[in-house]
């Protein structure tokens, strides 16, 4: 549906807010369809190095003299290609990479802060953030939100790859939304991953992927967005635990036009619904040490696979 779209009025947000147990940022309804076509080509792959003659040294010198008399022999040539050689790893070193873990602490007890309107793209305003969703235990959205991301953020760092969060604690208030997509967007982020839970029906289960209809990055970063979203889509059917959502999307994908989050977006980014707290299986995954480690492994797996291939 395109009308949720439209500028809220806050009496109506703060309703919401009030409402206690309220869906998450990213669960206000949904555009049904298909993803948009996968991302093309992630570019050409580097070359091997190029053979090195051994006619420099003339065959006829001692090495020792041939070593003298030139500023690079094919022994130094070859240690030199060797050392600049990538590592399994070094790919990923220098990478920068966004994390948003949604809502925060802090936000039930500042509605009329996380209330105010803020840009959502393309001329749209939508609330600064909510309180998110929580099972009925009362174990909430914000902090399972929080405690995977500082998962991710462990397994992404092992890997040489540079962690932008979006907050850093699980008290504060905000930042709200158009403020999140920013930090990624200044810290030229090579992908971004707003992690949240869904407040969906009783019965309905598995993680959704958000991407965005479309951003103000344009198309090309939106391709890479979705294809940032295979990526996660292949990880989480593999480690996470979850199935891809059987309530809502499909297969697991839903495109939005309604997230300031995604909409202002300038580099590729997606937000995960790791799962529904409102079903008793999903929560069980939830609330567990051990579920949470398989989510964070397949974020943090697909946001690897993304960077590897080019992203
Ligand atoms: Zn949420």
């Amino acid at each position: 549906m395109t009308t949720r779209t439209k500028v809220r009025r806050a009496p109506a947000i703060l309703a919401i807010l009030l409402a206690g147990t309220t869906a998450c940022a990213g669960c206000q309804g949904h555009v049904a369809g298909s993803p948009s076509a996968l991302a093309a080509g992630n570019g050409a792959k580097a070359g091997g190095p190029t053979a090195t003659s051994t006619a420099a040294t003339g065959g006829f010198l001692p090495s020792g003299a041939a070593s003298a008399l030139t500023t690079k022999s094919p022994r130094s040539i070859a240690s030199s290609t060797a050392a600049a050689a990538p590592s399994p790893v070094s790919p990923l070193a220098g990478k920068v990479v966004a994390l948003d873990p949604g809502h925060n602490g802090g936000n039930a007890s500042h509605a009329a802060e996380i209330a105010q309107l803020v840009p959502q793209g393309f001329g749209q305003y939508k609330a600064c953030d909510t309180t998110g969703t929580e099972g009925p235990d009362g174990y909430t959205e914000h902090q399972f939100n929080f405690q995977v991301a500082l998962l991710v953020e462990a397994l992404l760092q092992q890997r040489g790859i540079t962690v932008v969060m979006t907050r850093t604690d699980d008290s504060s208030v905000g930042p709200c939304v158009d403020k999140r997509a920013a930090i990624g967007n200044d810290a030229h982020a090579a992908a971004a991953v707003s992690i949240h839970a869904d407040g969906g029906p009783v019965g309905g289960r598995g993680y959704q992927l958000l991407e965005a209809v479309q951003s103000v990055g344009g198309s090309g970063v939106d391709a890479a967005s979705h294809q940032l979203a295979v990526d996660l889509h292949a990880t989480f059917d593999r480690e996470s635990g979850l199935t891809p959502s059987t309530y809502i999307g499909t297969n697991g994908y839903e495109p939005r036009d309604d997230l300031a989050g995604l909409n202002l977006t300038t580099v590729p980014k997606i937000l995960v619904e790791c799962g529904n707290m409102q079903n008793a299986d999903d929560l069980a995954i939830e609330e567990s040490a051990s579920g949470r480690r398989h989510i964070a492994g397949a974020i943090a797996d697909g946001i690897i696979t993304f960077l590897t291939s080019g992203g």
